[in-house]
């Protein structure tokens, strides 16, 4: 848990091990991969495709279970946890950002950010007010009733941010988030995945492939072998 900082990991994976059975051939994607994210760090996680970058992003959001290892979360191994208790966690721990921005077409980008604090067991007046204000923060204030086909490609991952971080999660992990946008674009989405980063001291873990906002963020590691490996 080598990491600057004495204060303990809000995530820790311990020698993480996760397998896909391929026809008769076993792929050991991830070996004995270890890593810590703390509260207020932003962590690249750069690496050729098909080494399993979503897969780890997978396991640290308890969306997949390792074959062998232990995830912490805020210290808590959460391996002998029922699925209910794991999602629980999810829902209200753990932000997700994907490439695609994967909001619910029908439904305004305001009711999108509202859905997870109403899944949580929010009341909609409160729901509503908080979706306001981190809309209003990623400067959606005035998108707040469009639908995503309403909004540009930028605007439209930013509502999947304040999305994923509605709950207040102490983790956001996000799976090449500016993979499907130009450069200008992705500068903007990146800049309010830091922005949330420095308001809320979440732990952020991003998937890039982006060098330029990778040298941006804290920290940089990469995987080699099914391990993680620092950079720098
Ligand atoms: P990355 O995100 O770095 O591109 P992934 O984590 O998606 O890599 O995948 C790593 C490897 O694991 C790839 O070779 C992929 O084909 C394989 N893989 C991922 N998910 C599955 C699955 N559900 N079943 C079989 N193989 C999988
Ligand atoms: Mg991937």
């Amino acid at each position: 848990m080598e990491q600057g900082d004495n204060d303990a990991p809000v995530v820790y994976l311990h020698e993480i091990r996760r397998q896909y059975l391929q026809g008769d051939d076993t792929l050991t994607i991830l070996d004995g991969a270890k890593l810590g994210l703390w509260a207020g760090q932003s962590v690249a996680l750069v690496a050729p495709s098909g080494t399993g970058k979503s897969t780890l992003l997978h396991v640290a959001g308890l969306l997949e279970q390792p074959d062998d290892g232990e995830v912490y979360i805020g210290g808590m191994a959460t391996s002998g946890l029922s699925d209910a208790e794991r999602t629980q966690i999810r829902r209200t721990e753990i932000g997700f950002v994907y490439q695609s921005h994967r909001l619910l077409p029908e439904f305004t980008a305001l009711e999108n950010v509202m859905m997870p604090q109403l899944i949580r067991g929010l009341s909609r007046r409160e729901a509503s007010q908080r979706a306001r204000e981190i809309l209003a923060y990623l400067g959606l204030g005035k998108r707040i009733t469009h639908r995503p086909a309403e909004l540009s490609g930028g605007e439209q991952q930013r509502v999947a941010i304040a999305r994923a971080v509605a709950n207040a999660p102490r983790v956001l992990l996000a799976d090449e988030p500016t993979g499907n946008l130009d450069p200008h674009t992705a500068d903007h989405v990146f800049n309010a995945l830091m922005q949330i980063v420095r308001a809320t001291q979440v732990a952020m873990l991003i998937a890039t492939h982006n060098m330029d906002l990778a040298a941006r963020m804290d920290r940089r590691v990469s995987l080699a072998d099914g391990q993680v490996i620092e950079l720098d």
